[in-house]
């Protein structure tokens, strides 16, 4: 359970007074467990590998050690955060001017492909305590020596997962080799381990703390059913869906960006108010989307597999998956959008006779119990 803590406190951190602040002003009252893991830790100096269930907090166990870390009156880049998309990126730099809102000075910047070069070059003339950023920006400016990581001491990843699938693997170790400093310390966070990270482990961290607060993987406080419906019509389940269920917002996973597409077509036709999003679409639209709906302009949003990581919006209390993922990871992943931080949630998986096995599977693998929907789904449960 999030809740079901080591009764530590903030203050117990001797975090200075103006981040402390911060945190209270986010209503935040305690650490959860995998700050209360992590904090300590990383204050002290030491290389993280961390695995904390999705909705746990792991932003803020990473980003108040950088905030107590940084001195704003050295105008250099003192910390890295990593992450594998741009909407990440935008979202952890909302939690650090949010936390470190006191804190007089503060220079957060966030850099990521697919923006213009030339803003992010006029941006390094002035100062930046904390960068967040996806590795391939990184590299860029560094190798170009615009952008100077010499005194950036802490380094975090998150979603390690991700950043060291084989696309960024490369980049990420010309980052640390060429442009970090020797000593250094990094911490990685993420929901899902595989072998690549203990690679990287290896190879770049001096034995790191671990902290795996995954061992009962339950998916506590989500509720999850599937519908067993012909391809053809899953519109109408969906439909069915929507005038049953109490939604406050909902996700809706497709397998392809076009039938992302074509399902928030369909959705809209339906008379139902609906967004979308997914990788091939330009980003500043992409942002657009993202921002609107997190504040709630919409109730829906069809998204393709982008949106699945990290991506925190508490008022979502139902994922459907209109097509049902391939992976258990992907799956963990996608349900992981509502029950957030303890909040119950609904994921719903529509499930055509060629998704039967993998159901199976992705049950097996997560140990966990998808049913069948009832006709009248309870309500007190998400
Ligand atoms: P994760 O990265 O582990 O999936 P996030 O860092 O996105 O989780 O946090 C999930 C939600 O929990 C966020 O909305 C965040 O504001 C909230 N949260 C984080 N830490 C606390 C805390 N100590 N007390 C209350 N809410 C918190
Ligand atoms: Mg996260």
């Amino acid at each position: 359970d999030v809740t079901d803590t080591k009764g530590n406190e903030f203050e117990d951190y001797y975090l200075r007074r103006e981040l402390l602040m911060g945190i209270f002003e986010q209503g935040f009252e305690k650490p959860s467990p995998i700050q209360e893991e992590a904090i300590p830790v990383a204050l002290a100096g030491r290389d993280i590998l961390a695995r904390a269930k999705n909705g746990t907090g792991k932003t803020a166990a990473f980003m108040i050690p950088a905030l107590e870390k940084v001195d704003t009156s050295r105008n250099v880049i003192q910390c890295l955060v990593l992450v594998p998309t741009r909407e990440l990126a935008l979202q952890h730099a909302q939690v650090c001017k949010n936390l470190g809102k006191r804190i007089e000075g503060l220079q957060v910047m966030t850099s990521t492909g697919g923006t213009s070069l030339k803003d992010d070059i006029m941006r390094l003339y002035q100062p930046v305590h904390i960068l967040i950023a996806t590795p391939g920006r990184v590299l860029d400016l560094a190798d170009k020596n615009i952008l100077k990581l010499g005194q950036c001491k802490f380094m975090v990843m998150d979603e390690a997962d991700k950043l060291l699938s084989n696309e960024f693997t490369p980049v990420l170790e010309q980052i640390i080799t060429r442009h970090l400093p020797k000593t250094r310390q990094i911490c990685l966070f993420s929901a899902t381990f595989p072998v690549a990270v203990k690679g990287f482990r290896d190879r770049f961290q001096k034995k790191p703390y671990e902290i795996n607060l995954m061992e009962e993987l339950t998916l506590q406080g989500l509720t999850q059913y599937y519908a067993y419906v012909e391809e053809a019509k899953k519109v109408h389940c969906l439909n069915t869906l929507f005038s049953r269920l109490q939604i406050n917002q909902s996700i809706i996973f497709c397998n392809s960006t076009n039938r992302v597409e074509l399902l928030a077509k369909k959705i809209t036709q339906l008379g139902y108010s609906c967004f979308y999003i997914h990788a091939k679409m330009p980003q500043d639209q992409r942002n657009r989307v993202f921002h609107d709906f997190r504040s709630g302009k919409c109730r829906n949003l069809v998204s393709s597999d982008l949106f699945t990581r990290g991506i925190d919006v508490q008022a979502v209390n139902v994922v459907i998956n209109f097509d049902f993922p391939k992976s258990s990871e992907t799956y963990l992943h996608r349900v992981g959008r509502s029950g957030r931080f303890g909040h119950r949630g609904l994921a719903i998986n529509m499930i055509t006779h060629d998704d039967r096995f993998n159901l199976y599977k992705i049950e097996q693998e997560l140990g966990t119990q998808i049913g069948p929907i009832p006709p009248l789904v309870d309500k007190s449960l998400y």
